[in-house]
């Protein structure tokens, strides 16, 4: 995976585009969450589920099931007088679905069970440019994670740092949108 960092950086992003400027702490930090959400199975690892009921990481969490109800679960949660407006499901859904696709994108991995739990076959990216992160237990682990970092400031935080700055662009020329 991609550190909490890039996926968090990836979400707030995500929000800033879609609102075209500065959004709300709340749709920030609902649009964060969402995109870090999938790795919560990340505990699992002490728990020694290996891949029993899909529960180990980028298992059942990761899948594309997880990840609509975890859209379906923020909407409901932070808009629900606004459930039939597509911009929330959009924006959080997105976010969510970063998840996998930054997952997929690490070199490193087991990649990713989107098919879960329907199928247990993990999918990696065609193209790999991040290192994935590493585990706290890991040998020569501060060079691993500079590494890691590295790739993810690169292959994250550029695209994400011009998202957010051509959404102010945008808003400050006029063309911003209000908060849904
Ligand atoms: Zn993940």
């Amino acid at each position: 995976m991609p550190s909490i960092f890039g996926h968090a950086l990836a979400g707030y992003a995500i929000a800033s585009a879609y609102h075209q400027g500065r959004p709300s702490r709340r749709t920030a930090l609902l649009a964060v969450a969402c995109a870090a959400a999938p790795d919560l199975d990340w505990f699992t690892g002490f728990l020694d589920v290996h891949d029993r009921f899909g529960l180990a990481h980028r298992g059942l969490l990761h899948s594309v099931l997880a990840a609509a109800l975890i859209t379906a679960l923020a909407v409901c949660l932070a808009y629900r007088p606004r459930l039939r407006r597509p911009g929330p499901w959009l924006f959080l859904g997105t976010a969510t679905f970063s998840h996998g696709f930054l997952d997929a994108c690490t070199f490193g991995g087991t990649g990713v069970a989107f098919l879960a739990p329907f199928s247990s076959v993990h999918f990696v990216a065609a193209w790999q440019p991040m290192f994935v992160s590493p585990i706290p237990l890991s040998d020569h682990l501060t060079n691993w994670l500079l590494f890691s970092l590295g790739t993810e400031a690169l292959w994250i935080g550029v695209p994400a740092a011009l998202v957010i700055l051509a959404s102010r662009y945008f808003r400050r020329a006029g063309l911003g949108s209000s908060e849904a």
